[in-house]
């Protein structure tokens, strides 16, 4: 049997979660899949396509042209987002999709269709996958499931100031506003809301550095693989 997790990280927007992930991937030997840049990727799709939301739900055969793939680049060490063969890795972060990406998940078609390709990407285990809804609904039978959060004004600033370094042009009211907004769309949509699944652990991550929290959740990731391995 392996001995292989699958862990669940679940959580607001821009607490980490991505970050997190990725480091304890990294220590583990384990594949990062950020599920949010799936939707972003979608939602990036509609922009380009000029295709509205509605027209989804008429038509959900639409989603049929979208594919989505995953390449490390050994340079960022990181997981890169394709769509449709192409490297979207930048335009999907910035906040032209952020804009529309919460209401973009909120379409049950479009979850879906990305939920089944996430879980078949989870079926081996050995994946740490972030989002909102993976410990309750991706993977419920996650191993490990951690639900992270931090104060809403300290989350806007790490976004602010990450936007910045990558010479984006923002005021950090927008970034609070778009924070809270994506928020309340990801914790009272219809389909999947973001909630802390039961057996979740609850990470507060408003004053810990990135290396605290990774030294934490690897311990967690350790004791669960070890236990596993009896
Ligand atoms: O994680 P990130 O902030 O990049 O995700 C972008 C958006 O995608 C979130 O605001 C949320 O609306 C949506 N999302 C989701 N379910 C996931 C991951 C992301 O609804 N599993």
């Amino acid at each position: 049997m392996s001995s292989k997790i699958n862990i669940a990280i679940d959580g607001h927007s821009s607490c980490g979660k991505g970050t997190l992930a990725k480091n304890i991937a990294k220590e583990l030997g384990y594949t990062f899949i950020d599920s949010g840049a799936m939707y972003r990727a979608v939602s990036l799709y509609f922009i380009r396509e000029g295709i509205a939301p509605g027209e989804v739900q008429e038509d959900p055969a639409v989603l049929g042209n979208i594919k989505i793939e995953f390449k490390f680049n050994p340079d960022r060490e990181y997981f890169e987002t394709y769509l449709n063969g192409e490297n979207v890795e930048d335009d999907i972060r910035g906040l032209e999709v952020s804009k529309i990406v919460s209401k973009v998940s909120t379409l049950s078609e479009v979850r879906t269709f990305l939920v089944a390709k996430q879980k078949e990407i989870g079926k081996n285990k050995g994946v740490v996958m972030d989002g909102r809804d993976i410990g309750t609904v991706v993977f419920p039978d996650a191993e490990l499931k951690i639900f992270m959060t931090a104060a809403t004004e300290i989350r806007a600033q790490r976004r602010f100031e990450e936007l910045k370094k990558k010479g984006i042009d923002v005021h950090f009211e927008e970034v609070l506003h778009n924070i809270r907004e994506r928020d309340y769309l990801d914790s009272h949509r219809q389909h999947s809301p973001l909630k802390k699944a039961e057996d979740a652990i609850t990470l507060d991550n408003s004053s810990m550095t990135k290396e605290e929290q990774a030294r934490l959740a690897l311990k967690w990731a350790k004791g669960v693989i070890s236990a596993y391995q009896l």
